[in-house]
């Protein structure tokens, strides 16, 4: 009797989980000199990668965690006036026609953007990104700062 071997089992991954965290050279080399002065090479990484994925449109500009523009976390500019966009009613309260807050907390992770005028709580679905995005570029943040300081400390006991 002939036995046939099992199927391979392996199942392809789900996109977001098998997009690499690191961007490759070619694209360090392409898009990295815009962020070469940035002392965070974590934040310059995912600057570099969201970039690439971005221009292959896997990812909408709303989407990132980081800011091409302010070259920041999401959730550091997302205070600047250029992040309230009216067409799209990103920070936007459509019902007031008035720009938005977004407040971050720090501490606990929470995110909530809130008309300036009505003072209400917006959960359109353009708000509910800026809320995703920025509690996702909050946790990032706190990674890359907990691996520096980790970096950091194993340097100075090895000196
Ligand atoms: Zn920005
Ligand atoms: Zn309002």
């Amino acid at each position: 009797m002939h036995l046939l071997s099992p199927p391979d089992r392996t199942e392809p991954r789900p996109r977001r989980s098998s997009r690499p965290s690191r961007p490759s050279a070619a694209e360090v080399l392409r898009y990295g000199e815009r962020y070469a002065d940035l002392r965070d090479r974590h934040l310059a990484d995912t600057l570099i990668l969201e970039d690439a994925v971005e221009e292959r449109e896997e990812i909408s500009a709303h989407e990132r965690i980081t800011c091409h523009v302010h070259r920041r976390w999401t959730h550091e500019c997302i205070a600047s006036p250029m992040h309230v966009i009216p067409v799209t009613g990103h920070r936007w309260c459509r019902r007031c026609e008035a720009e938005a807050s977004v407040a971050v907390d720090e501490l606990t992770g929470s995110v909530t953007v809130v008309c300036t005028r009505c003072r209400q709580v917006l959960e359109t679905a353009a708000n509910r990104q800026v809320v995703r995005t920025c509690r996702a570029s909050l946790a990032a943040a706190h990674e890359s700062r907990r691996a520096r300081a980790q970096a950091q400390s194993s340097a100075s006991a090895a000196a």
